[in-house]
Parts: C-alpha cells; structure tokens; sequence
C-alpha cells in the first residue's frame, strides 16, 4: 500500500516527488530540504522521522556534541586549570598570589591569554602529560621575570624548578604552596629569584 508523501514535511524535507523504488520495492522520495539540500529517503523512514534533513541536522547535532564533549573534556582536565590560574594570578588582583605576578608585571602572551587550545597544542608539544604524578610536570617559566609565553615556559617538574631558583648560597628561596604553585620564601625577601650564574 503506497502512503503519498509528495508535499509532506518530515522535519526539514518537504517531499517533492517520487524517485522510484528501491531494490527491496520500497518506495522512495525526492525531498526537499530548509537548508537548499536535496536527497531521497524510503517512506518509511519519513513516516518514523528516521530521516528529518538532507544530512545537515546530524551534521550540526555532531558538530555540537563535539563541542561540548571537547569542552567539558577540557573544562575537567587539568592543563585547562594550569591554563586558568596562570591567567588569574596574572590579571586578578583579587588572586591570593597576584602580587607575584601580575602585581611585579608578570603576564601572559596575547596568543595564550585569548585561547586555552592554542596554550593547549603548545603544552602537548611541549611535554605536557595529564596523567603525571601531581609536582612532575608543572607549568615553568625559565626567566621567573619573564612573561608566560612559548619561548619563556616548559613543562618541568618541581625539582627542576626548585634548581632554578636557588640563589648563590644554594638556598631555596621559594617555597611551594599548598596549591602548587611557588612562592617567594619570607624569609628571602619577596621576589621570585632564578638561578643567575
Ligand atoms: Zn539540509
């Protein structure tokens, strides 16, 4: 019993015509879609709304899940807190360290500052590893009066950074926070100090 689609709407097809049969003598039909496409679907897969575009409603559905599953992947990684709080202890003069970096002029480049993905292909390149032990792979800025940008940052873990930043005597003069991140020891004054000889 053939059901006469033509002039239907299923979603965004409007029928247009007949287009024969298929192999398994199903009908088919020639539709028209909102966004200028055309293609032709079964009957039945009209009348069950498996088919309600040309392609392009699974085409942006796709696109957005894959939005949202980057971002929210992205949003619980750990490299996008590194990203965010490198970004608020350098703008936020409401940041319990602001004064160890955006307070002594310490910023971050416009490249990274506007966009974590560019931060992120960077980091990945770089070393970065999500799943290292907490203290191995943190965010290093190898001139600690430099800014946070490619040619000033690498991915070391704390040791490193506790080498970087002894001073003459060898005595640390930063001590690490509860929150990982270092600051200057009180009793050395409070300027972060690197390693100058
Ligand atoms: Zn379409």
């Amino acid at each position: 019993m053939l059901v006469d689609e033509t002039g239907k709407r299923h979603g965004r097809l409007t029928v247009i015509r007949r287009a024969g049969s298929n192999k398994a003598k199903e009908a088919l039909w020639l539709c028209r879609c909102d966004c200028g496409g055309e293609n032709i679907v079964r009957g039945t897969d009209l009348r069950k709304g498996h088919t309600k575009s040309c392609g392009c409603l699974e085409q942006e559905t796709r696109v957005r899940n894959g939005y949202k599953r980057m971002r929210h992947g992205m949003s619980e990684s750990r490299l996008y807190d590194v990203w965010t709080s490198m970004k608020t202890r350098c703008t936020k003069p409401t940041h319990p360290h602001y004064k160890d970096y955006g307070g002594r002029g310490i910023s971050v480049c416009d490249e990274w500052a506007n966009d974590f993905q560019t931060f992120a292909t960077w980091a990945l390149s770089h070393g970065y590893d999500e799943n290292a032990p907490k203290g191995k792979c943190t965010l290093d800025r190898i001139d600690p009066d430099g800014n946070y940008c490619p040619e000033n940052c690498r991915f070391a873990d704390m040791e490193v950074q506790q080498n970087n930043r002894r001073d003459r005597k060898g005595n640390v003069r930063v001590y690490l926070g509860k929150d990982g991140i270092y600051h200057a020891n009180k009793h050395c004054g409070d300027r972060l100090e690197g390693a100058s000889e």
